[in-house]
């Protein structure tokens, strides 16, 4: 059974991540969550803060391991001796940019298979920059994201960061 890597910035993890998390998860002996730490975007939390988070999410699952990186996915990938990415479908929208993504991973690095979940229909809609924006008015955002991230989303708020 190959080791599986979700990737991705998780800023901040949703129940969506979490549903796919779930779910991967046993489909393989190992699942490595890794948290990227892109210099490109400028995150509401930092990768250690964002990766704090997933590991309180996911301390139920025993083969769930979460990390932080960065640099290219494909390297950290090989390095962790990862074969399989998982990365969830929402809507068609998120088609093209996926699906260029898992060719140019394969590209990289053809031992490398790309796993698409469709996402549960409930979460469907759901998105971390739709949670920064509810979260920034102050709407109630538990329905959309776990009680320890909805308290560091409001630890933010108070520091006027978010
Ligand atoms: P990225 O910056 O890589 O897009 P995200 O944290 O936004 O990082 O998403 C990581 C992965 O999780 C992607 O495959 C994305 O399609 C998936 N994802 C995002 N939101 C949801 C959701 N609500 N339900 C299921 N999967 C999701």
């Amino acid at each position: 059974m190959p080791t599986a890597m979700y990737p991705g910035s998780f800023d901040p993890v949703t129940r969506g991540h979490l549903d796919i998390i779930k779910r991967s998860s046993k489909m393989f002996d190992r699942l490595i969550v890794a948290v990227l730490n892109n210099s490109a975007k400028t995150p509401l939390f930092t990768v250690e803060e964002r990766v704090q988070m997933l590991k309180e999410c996911c301390a139920d699952f025993p083969n769930v391991e979460v990390m932080g990186f960065d640099g290219l996915t494909v390297n950290f990938a090989k390095k962790n001796h990862a074969t399989v990415m998982v990365r969830g479908l929402r809507a068609v929208t998120d088609f093209e940019d996926e699906i260029q993504l898992a060719h140019t991973n394969h590209a990289l690095m053809p031992g490398i298979e790309t796993v698409f979940l469709a996402t549960s229909i409930k979460w469907s809609y759901l998105s971390s920059t739709i949670v920064r924006e509810a979260a920034h008015y102050r709407h109630d955002v538990s329905k959309f994201v776990t009680p320890n991230v909805e308290a560091a989303l409001k630890k933010k708020i108070e520091e006027g960061k978010a």
